[in-house]
């Protein structure tokens, strides 16, 4: 059997494991990269936020992703019936990027790997993990290719960046059920050729069907837009039940009144996928020789877009950590990795609970607005979630509540 050796394995090329392998590359580490697939690969995630450009930037990727004119992400829309709230980044609290993108993934990421390779890293796709043996924090990797070869890579640290292929979560037992309730989607692309000229057709929104059900609609700068529903899983699949994913995802659209007109009869390119029960987690960040980052560790939910920003986070500090390790120097994975991120995962994970309480609901759409704190909670949806002089960070686990029940106390008053 044929041998490697290198410094470190990344498992997985999606935006997770291309900016931990850049940054590796250009701090001239021997990186290499595995991808089970051929790009380009159809994956869902298509709505970012402000903080994945700090991490592309850094890893020196944003230039080539700038050049492909993806369709400009501003803020969010949401909608609830005839009520509106619009976020807009260039109007939140403290520093950071004021836009991001609406990207068709399977374009994005392929050009996140090519430039990984236009760089130097050795990139191989259609190569899967198969096995890992860890012998302190050395490893040996077992990959198979697509004509069924075998090789082992030895390496000195693996950064797992497979996503839902969750390499060493399976591999290690490392899986962990998430703390969120079950909730699934139905989505595809459309040929959106009932766009509105301007602002309308291009603008990302989530338009709430129920309080714990929303459509989402991304529009790309291709002339496509991703339209997409979510909701309990009991509720996805009755909407389903007929295994016609086609036809649930017509049924939830005509459950639209604001994209009824717009989407109710376009072609769907593709047969809508089905993600059931998507949110997961593990039971640890980090081991002696691996990281896990981006979907590989932990997922919540779709709906305040922080899936990409996670995998960009997490690849990028362990990243940076892996290269001090490796330059000797001695590195405390639970305070620098696991707790800085599972900091910002607990902030989002209140967000996500208190968007299905219908208690962020009640202050997104409160009228008149408070600006304060809507600038506040818009860092948070930019991707801010580390910045505790944010007072809707750094007691994210009360403010929300508190402020929803002030809110709904004073509409009961006569
Ligand atoms: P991925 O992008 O999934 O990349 C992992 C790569 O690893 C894949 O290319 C895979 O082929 C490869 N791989 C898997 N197994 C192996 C193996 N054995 N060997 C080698 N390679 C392997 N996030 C957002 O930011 N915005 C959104 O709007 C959004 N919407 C979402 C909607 C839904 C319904 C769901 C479920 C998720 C959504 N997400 C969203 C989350 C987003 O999809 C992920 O957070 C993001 O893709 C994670 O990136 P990653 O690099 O960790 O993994």
């Amino acid at each position: 059997m044929s041998k490697e050796f290198v410094d470190v394995l990344v498992i997985g090329a999606g935006p997770s494991g291309c900016v931990s392998s850049s940054y590796l590359k250009n701090n001239n580490i021997n990186v290499k990269v595995v991808e089970k697939t051929r790009f380009p690969r159809l994956v869902v995630g298509e709505s970012l936020i402000p903080r994945v450009m700090d991490h592309f930037e850094e890893a020196g990727l944003f230039p080539a992703l700038d050049k492909m004119g993806f369709e400009k992400k501003l803020g969010a829309r949401f909608l609830r019936g005839e009520e509106v709230c619009l976020f807009d980044f260039s109007n939140k609290f403290g520093e950071g990027w004021d836009w991001t993108w609406q990207v068709p993934r399977a374009d994005f990421d392929q050009v996140l790997a090519q430039e990984v390779i236009n760089k130097g890293v050795d990139l191989e796709f259609e190569t899967e993990v198969t096995g890992i043996e860890f012998h302190g924090t050395d490893s040996v990797t077992t990959v198979k290719n697509k004509n069924g070869e075998i090789k082992e890579i030895h390496a000195k640290f693996v950064i797992d960046s497979s996503g839902y292929g969750r390499v060493l979560p399976r591999l290690l037992d490392l899986e962990k059920p998430s703390k969120l309730s079950p909730h699934s989607a139905i989505f595809t692309h459309v040929k959106d050729i009932n766009r509105e000229e301007g602002t309308e057709g291009t603008l990302i929104s989530f338009d709430i069907i129920e309080t714990e059900v929303w459509l989402w609609v991304i529009p790309f700068s291709n002339g496509n837009t991703s339209i997409g529903i979510v909701g309990p899983t009991d509720y996805i699949d009755k909407l389903s039940e007929s295994g016609d994913t086609a036809e649930a995802l017509r049924k939830a659209i005509s459950l639209s009144d604001y994209y009824v007109k717009r989407f109710g009869d376009v072609e769907f390119l593709f047969e809508p996928k089905h993600l059931k029960d998507y949110s997961c987690s593990v039971k640890k960040l980090f081991g002696d020789g691996f990281a896990l980052t981006g979907n590989a560790s932990e997922f919540l939910d779709p709906v305040f877009s922080s899936g990409m920003a996670f995998a960009t986070e997490s690849g990028m500090l362990a990243a940076k950590l892996a290269l001090r390790q490796l330059n000797g120097e001695k590195i405390d994975w639970q305070k620098e990795y696991s707790d800085y991120i599972l900091y910002g995962v607990n902030v989002f994970t209140t967000y996500v609970k208190e968007w299905y309480t219908g208690n962020l609901q009640e202050l997104f759409f409160h009228q008149p607005e408070n600006p304060d704190v809507k600038r506040k909670i818009c860092a948070v949806l930019a991707g801010y979630v580390w910045n505790k002089k944010n007072t809707f960070v750094r007691i994210h686990d009360t403010a929300i509540k508190n402020l929803a029940e002030f809110i709904k106390t004073e509409k009961q008053k006569p």
